[in-house]
């Protein structure tokens, strides 16, 4: 099987090609349609299995049609339990998105000066990688439209159950379309 049989996009596939991907994982071949078909997902798998493009690719996917409502904010919003994974994410998404106009990724993380956040923030982009607590932030003081988001990842979801997370997760949850 190869990704451009899962349903991925020219621009996609190349990028991934050129990471040096021959075959999607097993974890891709088996969360990469579903999620292309719009389908919610609970996927479990190991670090270093490919489950950072299983579920970035098909977002990425998502972001090469127009968006059905006009708005500021992020498109697809993942929320990690730390600032290292917010990072690799970002870059994984900067890399499998490289060849598409809008797949902007941008991080909101603690410790990171909010004049250089809040300034990341005010330009256009569509995808947010987060982590809790500083996103929570960043919401209350109104910087952040959910009018158009259409994808939220919880990466590592157990991990950020388990470091306590979960009251910041449902507020966050509660106020996304
Ligand atoms: P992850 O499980 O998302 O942390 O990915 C682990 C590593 O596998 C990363 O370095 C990816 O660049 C790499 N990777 C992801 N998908 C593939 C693939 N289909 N073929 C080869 N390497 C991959």
């Amino acid at each position: 099987m190869d990704f451009a049989s899962l349903g991925l996009s020219e621009n996609i596939v190349k990028a991934v090609t050129e990471a040096g991907y021959t075959e999607p994982t097993a974890v891709q071949q088996a969360a990469i349609p579903a999620a292309l078909a719009g389908k919610d997902l609970i996927v479990s798998s190991q670090t270093g299995s490919g489950k950072t493009a299983a579920f970035m690719l098909p977002s990425l996917q998502r972001l090469t049609l127009e968006p059905t409502i006009k708005a500021r904010g992020p498109r697809v919003l993942v929320l990690t339990p730390t600032r290292e994974l917010a990072v690799q994410v970002t870059d994984a998404c900067k890399g499998y998105g490289k060849n598409l106009r809008y797949a902007k990724a941008v991080s909101v993380v603690g410790g990171m000066p909010y004049p250089v956040q809040n300034k990341l923030l005010s330009s256009p982009y569509e995808i947010l990688v987060a982590t809790p607590g500083r996103l929570m932030d960043q919401m209350n003081s109104g910087r952040i439209d959910f009018g158009r988001l259409e994808i939220l990842i919880l990466d590592e979801a157990d991990r950020m159950l388990d470091m306590g997370f979960v009251d910041d997760i449902e507020a966050i949850v509660a106020k996304l379309p």
